[in-house]
């Protein structure tokens, strides 16, 4: 079956087919043990397979589906979904550094904003493609689709074989130059820049 969606699973998607998996996100915004917090515009979720020591999606609870479908009258929305990020993790992870933005494409439904802690340590970080997708252009800082969507109307983004392109990307470290030869290297490796 053609996958719509991006090739990034999350390790958990057996099946091959993107089913009632790609809805989990819209489950888990309904239970009470994975919200984090929620108003009348957005809910905040546990990711289940956080690919870093704190990871958090914020989604609107207005079905926006991604970023695609994105209008400049939801910037708004996309303003007050950063805010409730920060708040959340300035009161519950003080001096943690997160990364705030989006994947460029999206394996799962309904827009949602990945708010992860930046040392990217995590045993359900397995594979070269979770790893690029937090740690190449994949990943795509908030700040930069609101002001793509300000100045463009609509939210500029890399093209499927740019995507394809960023995900197979050798592997580097995210924090310095260093070219580790597999994932167990890497994932060994950024145990040292932690303090
Ligand atoms: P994306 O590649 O941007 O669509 O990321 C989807 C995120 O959702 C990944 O970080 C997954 O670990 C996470 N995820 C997948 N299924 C669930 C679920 N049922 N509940 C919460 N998070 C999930
Ligand atoms: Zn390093």
């Amino acid at each position: 079956m053609k996958r719509k969606f991006s090739e990034v699973d999350n390790g958990e998607n057996t099946s091959g087919e993107k089913g009632t998996w790609a809805l989990g996100l819209l489950k888990a915004m309904n239970n009470p043990n994975s919200v984090l917090k929620t108003d009348n515009k957005v809910t905040m979720i546990k990711d289940l397979y956080p690919k870093a020591r704190h990871h958090f999606l914020v989604l609107p609870n207005k079905d926006i589906s991604d970023l695609k479908t994105v209008q400049p009258e939801h910037l708004g929305m996309l303003r007050h979904m950063d805010k409730i990020a920060k708040e959340y993790v300035q009161e519950n992870y003080p001096g943690v550094n997160f990364m705030i933005g989006y994947h460029a494409e999206a394996s799962m439904h309904r827009l949602h904003l990945h708010v992860i802690s930046d040392d990217l340590d995590s045993t359900a970080m397995k594979t070269k493609k979770h790893w690029n997708s937090f740690a190449t252009k994949f990943f795509i800082n908030s700040k930069d689709i609101r002001q793509s969507l300000a100045n463009n109307g609509s939210v500029q983004l890399p093209t499927k074989e740019q995507c394809k392109q960023y995900l197979d990307t050798a592997l580097k470290c995210h924090k310095c130059d260093f070219k580790p030869k597999h994932m167990p290297d890497l994932k060994k490796h950024i145990l040292t820049h932690l303090k």
